[in-house]
């Protein structure tokens, strides 16, 4: 037989899927993508998966049978111990056995993953998190996404739902949450509470940069958009910003007194286009909420998007050693 020397890292994005075929190393050797189908259902969806896969095996010059494993992670709740998809908001895939279908058409072992947990894992495996044991990753963008590390290993709890950092509450009765709470960390701290901000700043004239390149759409304020209205010295711009910030710190400081981690990592894409306009008032704020004396480090996520690749890739790999 074969020796089983490859894995694949699967992340089902809500615009594109991704399958990239690894080694022993998590070094990649070959990829497909495609984007995620509009409006297929259960079984297209499914197919499209497996098809992807097989043309990131040929693209690796790789066979099924070399393969260990199949780890494939998902952009919503998943019951883990069934390898059910519970919902994703912008995949059409709803209350399916992803896993045991996957295992069927490929005939390899299949670990589902929620995807900000493999983002944090991947971070850990081979990222900014390296050598850390503890770690609390977080990841600002549509909404707030986490994931925790205990002495090494993702924590999961009971349904395989735990590090939703982004519905920890930080300001009991405030603004309502796409979760249908109130006040969570992801309703005044993502990408979203801020891009909503600057529609306002916008429609009143206090940012000349957003109205002239995204207007009042809420959809056209990417990251690299808030970065060029923040070094255009727009005030309103900056406070909005750092009152995100601020909020984010608030939750990180309670995680670091509840987890005492080594490492708080925070990636996304706020992150990768803001770097130390934003870190370092989260950091600032963290530190400010915290009550244990910890110098634990905060540092940006590494790897982008690949995290989610091997984090998935090497979660399932090591699930079959
Ligand atoms: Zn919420």
């Amino acid at each position: 037989m074969a020796e089983k020397n490859r894995v694949i890292g699967f992340d089902m994005g809500g615009t594109k899927m991704l399958a990239v075929v690894l080694d022993e190393k998590y070094e990649p050797c070959g990829q497909a993508k495609v984007r995620t189908p509009v409006g297929a259902g259960n079984k297209e969806t499914l197919e499209a998966i497996v098809s992807l896969i097989h043309e990131a095996l040929d693209e690796a010059d790789a066979k099924t049978k070399q393969l260990a494993a199949i780890g494939i992670a998902v952009p919503g709740p998943i019951d883990r111990e069934a390898g059910r998809v519970i919902s994703m908001p912008n995949v059409d895939m709803q209350d399916y056995a992803l896993r045991d279908k996957l295992e069927e058409a490929i005939g390899v072992p299949v670990v589902l993953e929620n995807d900000v947990n493999a983002g944090t894992y991947g971070e850990f495996v081979a990222g900014a998190a390296k050598d850390a044991e503890n770690v609390i990753g977080v990841f600002p963008g549509t909404g707030v996404g986490g994931g925790i590390i205990i002495d090494g290993t993702l924590y999961r709890g009971r349904t395989g739902s735990a590090g939703e950092v982004g519905h920890m509450i930080v300001d009991a009765g405030g603004w309502r949450c796409g979760c249908g709470k109130y006040g969570c960390l992801e309703a005044v701290a993502s990408k979203t509470a801020i891009a909503k901000d600057l529609v306002h700043l916008a429609m009143k004239g206090q940012s000349p940069t957003v109205l002239e390149k995204a207007g009042t759409d809420i959809a056209k304020i990417k990251s690299k958009l808030i970065r060029q209205a923040m070094e255009a010295g727009e005030k309103p711009v900056v406070e909005v910003v750092e009152r995100a910030a601020w909020y984010l710190g608030v939750g990180l400081g309670s995680l670091v007194d509840i987890f005492d981690p080594d490492l708080v990592i925070v990636g996304g894409g706020l992150v990768e286009k803001l770097g130390d306009l934003y870190l370092k008032p989260v950091e600032k704020s963290m530190r400010a909420h915290s009550m244990i004396d910890s110098d634990v480090g905060l540092v940006a996520a590494s790897l982008g998007d690949d995290s989610v690749i091997v984090g998935s890739a090497a979660l399932a790999w090591r699930e079959q050693e």
